[in-house]
């Protein structure tokens, strides 16, 4: 199924419904306020949830999900209603003044329809300083029939008097079985295994495992997985690993994977008993590392991947290659000095 049926679809996330429930709820006691400000990590369906609440509070049957059949839904659908606005980075980074001045004289005027105006804007935080200042203004004088739906990963990233302005709608992770049971719904021809493969590394979130998984990126992390073991049990050399890593990934998804699997052999000499499932593939990962590595050097690794990743992301312009070489050579000795697996080392 293309993502553009979950992302148009009328319906919140399973995981939403009572959240939505309860939001359209105060919308009818009128305890909901003008601006939210929908806020919590990437990849859980926060956009999902501000579109599928936008949808429910345009309908003109007011249910906490809307009918889709109504005028109003009919035109949500057709994506030509016109009390409804959806604000995002067009052609920058960022979004711009002239977008949310845009917004404003939409937001002035009185709507179309006869019912409520409705207007998503995401990544809120990706606002420049200028748009920030002027969506401030109708933030703070809202009109009766308006509502700002303001969606961020980084809250913080807005300014304060932004985020003071609007009710707060903090979203959290849906229960790894909620999160599985939709992923096997939206992919039922992908294997189990794989689906708790790519929800793992996508660190819960089921929409990033979803994305990872249209893309193939969950298979590739696999095949990463089994070359990094080859590399500990001297299968193969550091600067040949190295090359072949490159050359199927991006490097950061490398150093995200190394970053996951020293955490996850930490998390295991820490809380044993206290790990969620994972997928046979990681847990044989997991296991080859605690079995080789000390938690000292653990904890060294991982600060070399940290920097690593840090010089990746930075402004200079660092040689892949030769960073990644000299991260896989310190993961090939530190795999091979003796007695290394000790605890207390
Ligand atoms: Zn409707």
């Amino acid at each position: 199924m293309p993502v553009e049926a979950f992302v148009e679809n009328r319906e919140p996330l399973p995981w939403y419904q009572e959240l939505q429930a309860k939001l359209v709820h105060l919308k009818i006691t009128e305890g909901l306020a003008h601006s939210l400000l929908v806020g919590g990590p990437a990849g859980i369906g926060k956009v999902h949830l501000a579109k599928s609440l936008a949808f429910a509070l345009l309908c003109r049957q007011k249910g906490a999900v809307a009918c889709g059949h109504c005028s109003s839904c009919r035109l949500v659908l057709a994506g030509s209603h016109s009390d409804l606005r959806w604000v995002h980075p067009e052609d920058s980074q960022q979004i711009r003044i002239d977008q949310i001045r845009q917004l404003v004289s939409w937001a002035n005027q009185t709507s179309q329809q006869g019912g409520l105006k409705v207007a998503i804007l995401e990544p809120a935080e990706r606002m420049n300083l200028a748009a920030a200042n002027a969506l401030l203004k109708i933030l703070e004088e809202p009109a009766s029939d308006t509502f700002f739906i303001l969606v961020s990963a980084m809250p913080m990233g807005l300014l304060a008097t932004i985020r003071s302005r609007c009710q707060q709608v903090p979203t959290l992770r849906p229960e790894q079985d909620q999160a599985l049971l939709w992923l096997n719904e939206v992919l039922p021809d992908t294997d189990e295994g794989e689906l708790h493969t790519a929800l793992h590394l996508a660190a819960g979130s089921p929409l990033s495992a979803y994305h990872f998984l249209l893309e193939g990126r969950s298979r590739i992390q696999v095949e990463m997985l089994e070359l990094l073991i080859q590399l500990i049990n001297g299968r193969v050399n550091p600067v040949k690993a190295a090359a072949q890593a490159l050359d199927k990934t991006h490097p950061l998804d490398i150093y995200d994977l190394l970053y996951w699997l020293f955490s996850e052999a930490l998390r295991h000499y820490l809380y044993d008993s206290a790990r969620p499932r994972l997928s046979r593939a990681l847990e044989e990962s997991i296991a080859a590392f605690v079995q080789v590595f000390s938690v000292k050097q653990l904890l060294l690794m991982n600060d070399q991947v940290i920097s690593a990743r840090r010089l990746l992301t930075g402004t200079g312009n660092p040689n892949l290659l030769q960073l990644l070489e000299s991260l896989l050579i310190l993961l090939f000795e530190e795999a091979h000095k003796p007695a290394a697996a000790t605890l207390v080392e």
